[in-house]
């Protein structure tokens, strides 16, 4: 695996691979890897010749400079890893080479897809940061297909917003959670969750796994299904920035589960704000149901994403 930092390079590299005739995949991530990254790059083996990460940790998205500082940052370990799961170029570009001086554009996708749940409580410019830097590594790239985890569910419906609606030539692919034995999503704040804050980090996945286990056992009024998840994020001491059952396309709240539901949660643990969620699926719950004695949300994968990769 060659590690390229100039986006010229990434050109000449890739106008080889395509003159080879071969397909590109591209996974965007900020580093600091983990098994959700290195899932992704496993599936984008799967669906391209090619497998290009791009590690960049970009500061248009980020809405408070502490986090931003306290991003955690390990280059060579990410090398290490993502040459490991297969990745054939990482592309770790500076921010100078992003951001050049007289750098102006901003990419918007607009209304609630960027304004609801995360946007609400980040502000939109969040989105605005993704969908910038997300079209420009896909202008620089130009890869076959990207691939993004369900982890971020709204993210995911953003940038399939902006593919969309700028005729960009590259499918989108989302692949599911990665979770921890314990059910916690895997992701590059963990490692900042000290003391207890690991444990009441739970919260949210159990805040999940209540409103599935609500749900299997015949509720689907969603105030029923939330208070539910709520109290299980009580029990942790957790208070949830927003806990929301909302239409997966849309994001418009539902008060009824009686088609497929994103369960969206983000709440602050210690200093970490953690996210998650899971699609209810009435149908799936009622043929699977959930046994006492089940762990939580299934490790490994989110059990009840449909968009698996
Ligand atoms: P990040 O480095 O956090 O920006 O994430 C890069 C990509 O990895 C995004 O598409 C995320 O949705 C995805 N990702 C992050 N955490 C997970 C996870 N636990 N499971 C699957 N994908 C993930």
């Amino acid at each position: 695996m060659r590690t390229l930092r100039a986006v010229a390079e990434l050109r000449a590299a890739l106008a080889q691979t395509r003159r080879a005739g071969r397909t590109i995949a591209l996974v965007p991530t900020m580093g600091f890897l983990h098994e959700g990254h290195l899932s992704l790059i496993a599936a984008a083996r799967d669906q391209a010749d090619e497998v290009v990460v791009s590690l960049f940790v970009n500061p248009a998205q980020f809405d408070e400079a502490s986090d931003l500082d306290a991003y955690p940052r390990d280059e060579a370990r990410d090398a290490g890893l993502a040459a490991q799961a297969g990745a054939h170029l990482l592309f770790a570009p500076p921010v100078q080479e992003m951001y050049p001086a007289g750098f102006t554009t901003q990419v918007r996708v607009q209304g609630p897809l960027t304004e609801e749940l995360e946007g609400a409580h980040r502000g939109a410019a969040h989105f605005h940061g993704v969908t910038t830097v997300v079209t420009k590594l896909l202008n620089m790239v130009a890869p076959d297909v990207a691939l993004f985890g369900q982890k971020d569910a709204q993210q995911t419906l953003v940038i399939q917003r902006l593919v969309t609606d700028l005729d960009l030539p590259v499918r989108i692919e989302v692949a599911p959670t990665i979770r921890e034995e314990d059910g916690l999503a895997r992701s590059s704040r963990n490692v900042r969750l000290g003391g207890d804050d690991r444990r009441r980090a739970l919260a949210l996945s159990r805040a999940l796994r209540a409103a599935e286990q609500a749900l299997a056992a015949g509720t689907s009024d969603a105030a029923t299904l939330l208070a539910a998840a709520r109290a299980a994020m009580d029990d942790f001491d957790v208070e949830p920035e927003y806990l929301a059952l909302v239409d997966p396309e849309d994001l418009r709240p539902v008060a009824t589960v009686d088609q497929e539901t994103l369960l969206a949660v983000a709440a602050r643990v210690g200093q970490v704000r953690l996210i998650d969620n899971t699609v209810l699926s009435p149908e799936l719950h009622h043929r699977r149901g959930y046994a006492d004695g089940d762990p939580p949300l299934a490790a490994g994968v989110n059990r009840t994403d449909p968009q698996e990769v």
